[in-house]
């Protein structure tokens, strides 16, 4: 029976490191990054357990590359219900709640599973609507009187508009706070991004930022002050590194590595994320000493750097949708003749075509200090191109570069 891994036995001989090799928390630096490429190559030698022991298989994705699965034992589901039941107290979720669960708890998603076995150890109600349905999740409201929702902020954008139409006034129901997940509602400030600002100008009601992934089996969630993600220490070892794998200091974007604790069945040793974000770590206004998780600016490998400044696609879409003169947008970045970066930004509007390059020009000016090439054409032809990859939603962001 087989209790470690094939691969981190491989990877720890070839670096000649051993138990031993790790007295102090420093020395967990002589210790080899593992990157979501090691995982997709060699998914299976990840594996602790036997399959005997194992009780749920997970799947990541597949946003950034091919989906690798997750083994959990009994114990790794216990330890992600410990996860979720302490993430969700920090936004002060309790046993008198009612949760209304509006993404999946099937489909081989971590984070469905971590949502139910979270709030059953909180002792909370828990109503898995699942996704999608904007006229069931707010019939459901009415019926059950939830108090919390579970969503992806978009979603609850969808929950709105189906609300106008509708003459139903969220304000006027029992729900008095939304856990937000997969998007970020906030900018690096923690004021709130124009997605949050879009959710409350129509609801006025609190949001909770939550970050976590499949890899992590962690959540960072924010409590009350909003002011990033509460860090759980015990769960998971985290650094915040820059391109040259060193330490940042707090306020300073870099990619989060995390190696995870007390995981029997994958457990992952400096696993770089990929996700670009800032830590800090003074004293939160809840009392809390940990660290925490600002929003995530982007994803590493879709860095772009334009004339001296280093930024992220989701930037962009942020800087974009701010602007109401505009009715369809996308960018795209592309490689030109010297092998640098090139920002183009298609846009439509009923201005003037020279108007409109101008304002927008500003706009990028004031707030990031560059200004990218902006090509002014339909609102017609945008939506083709955006909607031309396949993909299930359009997309705002087109990556053309040739040296990635
Ligand atoms: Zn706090």
């Amino acid at each position: 029976m087989r209790l470690n891994s094939a691969y981190y036995e491989r990877i720890l001989a070839e670096y000649q490191l051993t138990e031993e090799s790790l007295v102090s928390i420093e020395d967990i630096r002589k210790f080899p990054f593992t990157t979501k490429a090691d995982i997709q190559t060699y998914n299976k030698e990840f594996l602790c357990q036997p399959l005997s022991r194992i009780t749920d298989i997970v799947s990541t994705s597949g946003t950034s590359g091919a989906p690798v699965s997750f083994y959990l034992t009994d114990n790794d589901l216990e330890r992600l219900a410990i996860n979720e039941s302490k993430s969700l107290s920090i936004a002060g979720i309790h046993r008198e709640d009612i949760v209304q669960l509006t993404t999946t708890s099937d489909r081989l998603f971590m984070a469905g599973i971590a949502y139910v076995l979270g709030l059953r150890k909180i002792g909370a109600s828990l109503l898995r609507v699942g996704p999608g349905l904007p006229d069931l999740q707010w019939k459901l409201i009415k019926e059950h009187q939830t108090t919390v929702l579970i969503a992806v902020p978009s979603f609850i954008l969808k929950m709105l508009e189906y609300a106008e139409k509708n003459q139903i006034d969220p304000s006027a129901t029992s729900v008095t706070k939304i856990i937000c997940i997969g998007e970020p509602i906030r900018n690096q400030d923690f004021s709130l991004n124009v997605l949050g600002q879009k959710i409350t100008d129509k609801w006025p009601i609190h949001l909770y930022s939550t970050y976590a992934s499949t890899e992590m089996a962690t959540a960072f969630t924010e409590c009350h002050a909003g002011k990033g993600g509460h860090h759980l220490p015990e769960l998971v070892f985290a650094e915040v590194v820059d391109q040259q794998d060193e330490p940042v200091p707090p306020g300073t974007s870099g990619e989060l590595v995390i190696t995870t604790l007390g995981i029997e069945g994958m457990p992952l040793l400096r696993f770089k994320t990929g996700d670009i974000c800032q830590y800090h770590l003074s004293l939160c206004e809840c009392g809390r000493t940990t660290l925490r998780l600002g929003p995530l600016q982007g994803r590493k490998n879709q860095m772009i750097k334009y004339k001296g400044t280093t930024l992220y696609p989701p930037a962009l879409t942020e800087l974009l949708h701010e602007l109401d003169y505009i009715s369809a947008y996308y960018s795209e970045v592309v490689t030109d003749e010297m092998g640098l970066d090139c920002i183009k930004i298609y846009v439509a509007g009923n201005e003037k075509d020279a108007d409109l390059i101008s304002r927008i020009k500003e706009h990028f000016q004031a707030r990031i200090r560059v200004t990218p090439d902006i090509l002014v054409t339909t609102t017609q032809e945008i939506n083709a191109i955006k909607m031309s990859f396949n993909f299930r939603k359009p997309v705002d962001f087109i990556d053309h570069r040739t040296t990635l």
